[in-house]
């Protein structure tokens, strides 16, 4: 298996190629596809496995294909983390991976632990890509500084440490916020009940990779 027969475009295909990515991994193989394809996906994923490639670099190519109009305030991809760190990292690669179509493609990362004001004025003309955690995204939402009324890709990454570390409540108050129809894609490294209670509210017939 190779990188070019997921579906991915050339100017992808190149910046992976620049990264030295030269085999996707088990779980790229499988979900890139289907997220192009416009599938829900459900994955069993740890740290390691390449989970962060699998869902950026097909939402990205989506949000890439895609003119979703007026920018402002309004975010397109929404991808939840549990943490700061993991926020940071998610939004680096996120924008290595932009890289490929030359910063037409927005990508913001907001975390609980800093100030707002910085966070608020980086969201101030939209944002293509935001990563989150549920806590300051929703002290964002309140004061107006995003919108996720227009949000068409979802990913819960780590979705076992989110809950685990008690963020529940605050996802569900996220989770509200979002329309209806969107694609959604749930990554967790464990499975335990309360993730997969999490996915049967959220995931429509959902491709389920590695569980
Ligand atoms: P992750 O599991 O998403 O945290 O990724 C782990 C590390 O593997 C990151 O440093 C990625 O840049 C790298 N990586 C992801 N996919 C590939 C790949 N197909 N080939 C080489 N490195 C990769």
């Amino acid at each position: 298996s190779n990188f070019s027969r997921l579906g991915l475009l050339p100017a992808l295909l190149q910046r992976l190629n620049d990264l030295n990515y030269q085999q996707p991994t088990p779980i790229q193989a499988q979900v890139i596809p289907a997220v192009l394809e416009g599938r829900d996906v459900l994955a069993g994923a740890n740290t390691g496995s390449g989970k962060t490639a699998a869902f950026a670099l097909p939402v990205l190519q989506s949000l890439h294909e895609h003119d979703y109009g007026d920018r402002s305030n309004a975010a397109f991809a929404l991808i939840l983390v549990p943490t700061r760190e993991l926020a940071q990292q998610v939004a680096d690669a996120c924008m290595s991976y932009a890289a490929a179509f030359s910063g037409q493609l927005k990508v913001t990362a907001v975390y609980g632990g800093v100030s707002t004001n910085k966070q608020m004025l980086a969201l101030r003309s939209g944002c293509d890509v935001l990563v989150a955690t549920p806590g300051r995204l929703l002290d964002l939402v309140q004061q107006n500084a995003i919108s996720l009324k227009r949000v068409r890709h979802l990913v819960l990454d780590e979705a076992d440490r989110m809950l685990s570390l008690g963020f529940a409540d605050e996802l569900a108050k996220v989770l509200a916020l979002l329309p209806k129809r969107k694609q959604s894609l749930l990554f967790s490294a464990t499975y335990p009940e309360e993730v997969a209670d999490l996915a049967v509210g959220l995931l429509h017939q959902p491709l389920q990779v590695e569980l």
